[in-house]
């Protein structure tokens, strides 16, 4: 247990300052979502999800990777993870996910969701793209509903695996989970100790206590999980081609129960069909 510390865990103090960056980034990936739609550049939505996190009093904490130097990660089709923005332009049927962060105040929030854009011209593609970005979504809520009651970080991990293998048992279809990258703390810094795996694992990882702040962030594909990394060195891609679903948010455990730091609810209307009420901490 060497490697979770005390550190791991903030102060109230600190958990409240957690907030202003949690609404900023939501705030850049409302902005965003508006810009998905056919015909818009990954630069367009870049640029826009950067003036609602300034507008929110933040800052790009991407920016704050060494070597990158935009504002959100735009994930198309058979991307993953970590596609830069750029000149492409969304089509019809397009499944795009978009990462975002902000920091505000010296503290971070890190969140991502899945669109696809409208296409009627191919209903059983949008259909199938659907229901992957609605299970990876789901399994996400049940992960960060598992952490408002588990003992150990472990179970957030086996919570999202069960979800997403009950999900796809009832339609038939066995879904990929990435396991070659993992969610994390987050505080003073974007990515910090303790990983946070988004599939099941055998070690428990750190107690899960009040001042735990966590990144969970489940990566689905609708084909096989192997995945390699582009020639631009960032995105990552799907071997076989198939299509791809990320969704993130940052949680935070207080004395009082658990809080969704990039939602204006607490993750309220995520939570309630498993039963787990958000409690603010001010
Ligand atoms: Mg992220
Ligand atoms: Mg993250």
């Amino acid at each position: 247990m060497g490697l979770f510390t005390s550190g791991i865990y903030k102060t109230p103090d600190q958990l409240r300052k957690m907030l202003a960056p949690g609404l900023a980034t939501h705030a850049g990936l409302v902005a965003a979502r508006k810009l998905i739609v056919a015909g818009a550049s990954t630069l367009e939505i870049d640029a826009a999800a950067e003036a609602a996190i300034i507008s929110a009093g933040g800052e790009s904490n991407f920016k704050l990777v060494p070597g990158y130097q935009h504002t959100i990660c735009a994930s198309v089709n058979d991307e993953i993870v970590h596609g830069i923005p750029g000149g492409r332009v969304l089509e019809p049927g397009d499944i795009v996910s978009i990462d975002c962060g902000a920091i505000l105040g010296g503290w971070n929030g890190d969140s991502a969701i899945t669109v696809i854009v409208p296409d009627p011209s191919q209903p059983e593609l949008v259909a199938q793209r659907e229901q992957l970005s609605r299970i990876t979504q789901g399994s996400l809520w049940a992960g960060i509903a598992r952490l408002a009651v588990a003992k150990h970080l472990n179970e957030v991990g086996d919570a999202v695996q069960g979800y997403i293998e009950a999900e796809g048992a009832k339609v038939g279809h066995s879904y990929g989970i990435l396991t070659d990258y993992i969610g994390h703390g987050i505080g003073r810094s974007m990515h910090e100790d303790p990983p946070v795996f988004n599939y099941r694992v055998k070690q428990r990882g750190p107690e899960v206590k009040p001042g735990l702040v966590v990144a969970i962030e489940p990566m689905v594909v609708i084909g096989s999980p192997e995945s390699y990394v582009d020639e631009d060195e960032w995105t990552v891609i799907t071997q076989d081609g198939s299509g791809a679903s990320h969704w993130e948010h940052t949680v935070a455990v207080h004395k009082d129960g658990i809080w969704v730091t990039t939602e204006p609810d607490g993750g309220a209307a995520g939570l309630k069909p498993f039963g787990v009420t958000p409690v603010p901490f001010a």
